[in-house]
């Protein structure tokens, strides 16, 4: 089994490039595919780059190139509601696209046209591995629910507000949805796990700066407890 794993920034994967025993490094598409062993587990690790086009494009290349079994995406995102915190875990259920909008036509927002789906569906085991490791890890809170992608880092209320009242999204990031997108175009379970680095109201790109490291590493802790536990 090999499992892809991939992070939009060089900073989210860092910790565990430095843990990862390397067999291959190839580039494609402007990116490092690093194949290895990471506590025990045949992986390969990339940083995709920010945004859908790109961790889409990442994705495609696991699926297609690499034949991984699974894909782990972690990273930092935007908390939405008042009881999540910087450095707090939320595990992805589902993911939706909240820039995707052909409401002129009568569809939903975020629903994409044509396509047999609302929401793109986590894969449930790794979902309860996800979980149990967040249980494991005890020191951190964490939140499991849906996480909703899209081109825009969010640092607004009033989008906040209507993320969590369109969508009940509890995150909000800019790859999760694309990457399960891909993965379920390509039959292929997979799971997202954010760690919180703003809150995605005003100011949030300062709040980012600041507990971006903290959250890199509590991310890097539940994925490492789950990769133990697969
Ligand atoms: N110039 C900044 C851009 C960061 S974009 C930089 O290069 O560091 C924010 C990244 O963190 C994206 O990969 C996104 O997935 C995640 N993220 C964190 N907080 C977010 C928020 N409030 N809204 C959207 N994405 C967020």
């Amino acid at each position: 089994m090999t499992i892809g794993i991939i992070a939009a920034m060089a900073e989210e994967l860092e910790i565990l490039l430095n843990d990862l025993k390397l067999i291959e490094k190839r580039e494609k598409a402007n990116m490092t595919f690093h194949k290895g062993t990471l506590y025990g587990k045949d992986v390969v690790a990339v940083v995709c780059g920010i945004g859908k086009v790109n961790s889409a494009i990442c994705t495609q290349i696991l699926a297609s190139e690499y034949n991984v079994d699974k894909v782990i995406n972690v990273g930092v995102a935007g908390g939405i509601g008042k009881e999540i915190y910087p450095g707090d875990i939320v595990v992805a259920e589902n993911l939706v696209q909240h820039d995707m909008d052909t409401t002129a036509f009568g569809d939903k927002m975020g629903q994409i046209p044509r396509l047999d789906t609302f929401d793109f569906k986590c894969d449930k085991e790794m979902v309860a591995i996800a979980k149990k490791a967040c249980e494991q890890i005890s020191e951190l809170n964490s939140f499991t629910g849906r996480i909703a992608s899209g081109d825009q880092f969010v640092a607004n209320i009033e989008k906040i507000q209507w993320l969590e009242k369109e969508f009940g999204a509890i995150s909000c990031e800019m790859e999760g949805a694309s990457i399960a997108q891909v993965c379920y175009l390509n039959s292929i379970p997979f799971v997202v796990i954010r760690s919180i680095s703003d809150n995605a109201n005003n100011g949030a790109h300062m709040d980012y700066q600041k507990f971006v490291p903290i959250a890199v590493k509590n991310s890097t802790k539940i994925l490492k407890q789950m990769l133990e536990l697969m």
